[in-house]
């Protein structure tokens, strides 16, 4: 059902094409794009004043009309060479500068030109011009258009000031008005602007279509500087940003029933042995394998994040000690039972897990909480591994202070 609604152009890869998006495309065949759009210009433009000049000769000046006609020929004689050379050049090279600009400075010719003409310039023509700088901006260099337009600005204008003192006369091309003493346009202006309305809208489509895709990628890049690849959980940076928000929001309203956040650090045991022994596909999966099963057994408002390389945290907020605990007993369960499947054998697995709880009032900075939890890891390892150790001041410092003397 669904696939009947989907344009053809989505759809053709299925005919062994596939339509990328522009704005991956190479500079040099974005700008024969861009090129070719801009054709469209004094094509449709000449062809209307050549049929204007068939049927209603009267309303022109005939050699303004015949002047106008000359220019859009001899430019899209012009710019049809560029574009063929532009199809021979890229074979080549990736960028061919001269010829951005060409195509930048052609629109905006053709159109100033049209609109001084048929005094529209203030008018559908800066419309045009308007969305010529969206379209351009998603296929050429922001810098160069932005540039281009405030002269465009500085020559509308100079266009304005020449006819408001009557240097020139005001829409040289017509030789009478396009409207009835009542304001009616005739048919033929009628038509023209329905024309010019159809150009826009099939324009005002494509910009939206390019600001789209705009708008999906940055999503995209926003997420993939958030996740990590493998396993898409939070990488550690977005872990200890999300997790000190959570601590700022906990301070600022603190619920007296649930005074405690929690955090818990998981390392995998003797995970080293996996990638010598399996490969490091084999150890890869794994780590996919223990993020599922961390996501699987939080709330979903616990973070969950890929701390290091084999190495994992979960944030709770308000969650005492005992109830962190349990969560964490509970994930060195799932994992112990899991068996990833990987080659022909399951691969079996444990990790070690550190708490540290701490009451919101009283914790100044996250860092104090995961390098507890990150003490209590350490003791887990030390103790045997396969285990939760909550973190104890007491014990836990004095142990790991012996242990820095012998290893010192
Ligand atoms: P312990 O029980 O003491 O934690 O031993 P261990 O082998 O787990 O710890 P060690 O720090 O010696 O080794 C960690 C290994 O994790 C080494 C590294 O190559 C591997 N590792 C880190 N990131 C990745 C990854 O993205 N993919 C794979 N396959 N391995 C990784
Ligand atoms: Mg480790
Ligand atoms: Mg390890």
């Amino acid at each position: 059902m669904a696939r009947h609604q989907e344009w053809p152009w989505r759809n053709l890869d299925r005919y062994g094409l596939t339509l990328t998006n522009p704005m991956d495309w190479r500079a040099i065949d974005r700008h024969i794009l861009l090129a070719m759009l801009v054709m469209l210009a004094p094509l449709c433009l000449g062809g209307y004043l050549l049929g204007t000049l068939a049927i209603a000769p009267e309303f022109l000046h005939i050699d303004v009309a015949i002047a106008l006609l000359a220019f859009y020929a001899v430019f899209s004689v012009v710019f049809g060479s560029l574009i063929t050379s532009a199809f021979f050049l890229r074979r080549q090279v990736d960028e061919w500068r001269s010829f951005e600009y060409v195509v930048i400075y052609g629109f905006i010719v053709v159109v100033l030109v049209t609109g001084y003409l048929t005094g529209t310039y203030l008018s559908h023509a800066l419309l045009l011009l308007l969305l010529g700088v969206n379209i351009t901006s998603a296929l050429s260099d922001v810098d160069k258009i932005r540039v281009a337009y405030w002269q465009v600005g500085a020559v509308l204008i100079f266009m304005t000031g020449v006819n408001l003192l009557g240097w020139t006369a005001y829409a040289p091309l017509f030789s009478q008005s396009v409207y009835s003493p009542a304001g009616v346009p005739f048919m033929g202006w009628f038509f023209a602007e329905t024309l010019l309305a159809t150009i826009v809208g099939a324009l005002v489509y494509l910009v939206t279509s390019a600001i789209k895709r705009w708008v999906v990628r940055e999503e995209l890049f926003k997420n993939m500087s958030k996740t990590d690849g493998l396993t898409q959980l939070t990488n550690r940076s977005t872990f200890i940003d999300q997790a000190s928000k959570e601590l700022a929001r906990g301070k600022r309203f603190v619920d007296e029933s649930r005074p405690w956040i929690s955090c818990v650090m998981i390392d995998l045991d003797h995970f080293k042995e996996i990638n010598d022994t399996l490969g490091h596909a084999a150890g890869d999966a794994t780590l996919v394998d223990v993020s599922r099963i961390l996501k699987n057994n939080v709330r979903d408002y616990d973070e969950v994040g890929r701390y290091g390389g084999e190495e994992f945290s979960v944030m709770l907020p308000a969650t005492g000690p005992a109830k962190a605990r349990a969560i964490a007993e509970r994930l060195r369960h799932a994992i112990e039972a899991s068996e990833v499947h990987y080659g022909d054998r399951p691969i079996r697995y444990t990790a070690s897990f550190g708490v540290a709880s701490q009451r919101y009032a009283q914790l100044e900075e996250l860092n104090d909480l995961l390098k507890e939890a990150d003490a209590a890891l350490y003791d887990a390892k030390r103790s045997g591994r396969n285990r939760v150790v909550f973190y104890d001041p007491e014990v836990g410092a004095g142990q790991r202070r012996k242990k820095v003397k012998a290893l010192g």
